[in-house]
């Protein structure tokens, strides 16, 4: 057991896994629970008794996409996502990523959010696209959404940045 990994997922995140029942309720509603490694209740019982290792290793933590299906299913109220947010955390601070393109993504989209304010995607498609080394994945899609004018040029910049700026200052 590692219990030096239970308590430092706790400290951060504030969710106590051992309010965990093993019900499964998380993971049959999950919609993206069939391409994890592991099961989100499997990750509880992982940080539980197995610590850090395999935790940080799964794509599971890379693969959540915060539906917060599983928080309105958990009868223990237990936030999953925001569990998964403080895994990401940890793994990034470690350099560990069993999914280094879906890192890269996170990455890239914070980048343009702290640089523009919100998203411009057709920036951050282009340096995914590089720093990925999937240059001509999706060509088609990208085409249709440019000539349907969902990929803007320029970006939108929002006018509070400076807010943006002590956001990003804060949570640093
Ligand atoms: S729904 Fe909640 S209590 Fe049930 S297995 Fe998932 S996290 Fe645990
Ligand atoms: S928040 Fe994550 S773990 Fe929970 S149901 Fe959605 S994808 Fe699955």
């Amino acid at each position: 057991m590692n219990k030096g990994f239970a308590l430092q997922v706790t400290e951060k995140s504030h969710e106590n896994v051992n309010k965990c029942l093993q019900c499964l309720k998380c993971t049959s509603g999950c919609p993206i629970a069939s391409w994890m490694d592991y099961k989100p209740n499997q990750i509880n019982r992982m940080i539980q008794m197995e610590g850090k290792t395999k935790v940080l290793n799964s794509s599971t933590i890379w693969l959540c996409v915060g539906c917060q299906t599983c928080v309105t299913r958990c009868p223990m109220k237990i936030d999953i996502p925001h569990l998964m947010d403080t895994l990401r955390e940890i793994a990034v601070a470690e350099n560990i990523s069993k999914e280094p393109n879906i890192t890269i993504f996170h990455q890239l989209f914070l980048n343009s959010v702290k640089k523009w304010g919100r998203v411009h995607e057709l920036e951050l498609i282009g340096l995914y696209k590089l720093k990925s080394g999937q240059l001509f994945a999706d060509m088609q899609l990208g085409q249709q959404m440019f000539m349907k004018g969902k990929l803007k040029l320029l970006p939108e910049i929002v006018k509070d940045k400076k807010g943006i700026k002590e956001i990003f200052k804060k949570v640093k």
